[in-house]
């Protein structure tokens, strides 16, 4: 019989996450390596590791293939190939400085939003095959949500691979005023990796996104919304608020009819003038995105509430909603000081340049400073990690995919270099 300590320990994870929880261990706790495919590997095999090129399935097989090697299932202490394992290309990320700007706070759970009348919906484990179609139906209501996407999870392949098409996606949730969060690169349990996993967890995703998108978010959301102490403060040192939720729409569970009584019951029995809500659903679900996004809009229009990403229902300016990958400060927000080099007045004709305080998260267009973000970051650090490969190519000039995608950036980055010039003569 389960204790009750076991049984509570998985409720977290019933509770938001439709993935079964795995126990990843130690690399010191490993007793053999180089297992052949076929062998036993994992807390099923005596804690053995597959060889290299293998992966150790949730079921503590040595493999490849995704049945083997598909986060979060496969066994990163014991196969070296697992989806988790891998490191997108990229610039590392690890050295950036990550101070802790905004009134949200970091190293604590954030559940509740602070400005009433709103309803902050979040998807979780995206982006996936039906993610443009709820992109669809969010831009049909003009209506807007927080994405925690995960970077190889599922055997999707990884975020920043253009052949998935999930870079677009990714930028057009940017483009379209959604906020964008992480929520791991392969959607491991925080509470059962180490520091250096957890660090790993992190960067990797970062790599990706600041590769598809000049930056990286600063709003965390922990797979399987576990987190412990040690957690939390490993988040506080990378910049990252931890973001929970306290409206569960439980649509993984796959019966909609509970779904919608989850969330009708919430937003109907308390007044907006003084709730607002943080929603937890997932765009990996068919139904959620084909029926239940639309009720969910309609109900929290029915009764006053606006729909609006997580940084909003918590008052944060969208700035700080990211972080820029070169100076590690907030993304789009006051720029440096130009050196004063002429006491002649710029002409009254020249137009003012982009406002610091333009929205990074809420522009109608790819903001300029995507292009500018895409220049190379501090030098390359290894990522570490015991289970890390060393990253593919740290050495490359990291540039955003959307950068590489979209010439006209570089005839406005001529623009306002020519605004700028003028500027200092
Ligand atoms: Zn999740």
């Amino acid at each position: 019989m389960r204790s009750l300590a076991s049984v509570l320990a998985v409720l977290p994870v019933a509770l938001s996450c439709s993935y079964p929880p795995q126990a990843v261990i130690e690399e010191r706790q490993i007793t053999k390596r180089d297992v052949r495919a076929g062998g036993k590997c994992g807390s099923q095999g005596g804690n053995a590791a597959c060889a290299a090129d293998l992966c150790c399935s949730e079921e503590g097989a040595c493999g490849i293939g995704g049945y083997f090697c598909v986060a979060p299932g496969c066994q990163l202490n014991f196969g070296p190939a697992c989806d988790g394992n891998k490191t997108p290309p990229g610039n590392d990320t690890s050295g950036l400085p990550r101070p802790l700007f905004g009134d949200v706070p970091y190293g604590v759970d954030v559940s509740r939003c602070t400005v009433p009348g709103k309803v902050a919906i979040t998807f979780d484990d995206g982006p996936n095959k039906f993610t443009n179609e709820l992109l669809d139906v969010l831009k049909k209501n003009d209506a807007k949500a927080t994405f925690f996407v995960v970077g190889a999870n599922s055997g999707k392949g990884q975020i920043e691979d253009p052949s998935t098409g999930l870079p677009a996606t990714i930028m057009r949730m940017h483009i379209e005023g959604h906020q964008i969060g992480s929520h791991s690169w392969s959607h491991q349990d925080f509470n059962l990796i180490s520091s250096q996993q957890r660090r790993d967890q992190l960067v990797k995703n970062e790599i990706a996104l600041v590769d598809i998108l000049g930056f990286l978010p600063t709003y965390f959301r922990p797979p399987f919304t576990k987190w412990n102490d040690d957690v939390l403060a490993d988040l506080k040192k990378f910049g990252y608020h931890n973001v929970n939720f306290d409206l569960d729409t439980q649509d993984w569970k796959g019966d909609y009819q509970v779904a919608r009584d989850s969330f009708s019951s919430a937003v109907s029995q308390k007044d907006p003038a003084s709730t607002s809500f943080i929603a937890v659903a997932h765009d990996i679900h068919e139904q959620t995105v084909r029926g239940y996004v639309q009720y969910m809009i309609d109900q929290a229009r029915k009764y006053k509430y606006e729909l609006v990403t997580v940084g909003e229902c918590l008052g944060d300016p969208p700035n700080n909603w990211y972080r820029d990958s070169t100076s590690g400060r907030e993304f789009g927000g006051p720029a440096p000081e130009k050196p004063k080099k002429t006491t002649i007045s710029a002409p009254s004709t020249i137009p003012p340049q982009p406002s610091s305080t333009v929205p990074a998260g809420i522009s109608t267009k790819p903001p300029q400073t995507v292009a500018a973000s895409a220049t190379p970051a501090p030098g390359p650090k290894s990522t570490g990690g015991s289970n890390s490969s060393p990253p593919a190519s740290t050495s490359k000039t990291p540039k955003s995919s959307f950068a590489r995608h979209n010439k006209s950036n570089s005839a406005l980055g001529v623009f306002f270099g020519f605004l700028i010039l003028l500027t200092w003569i």
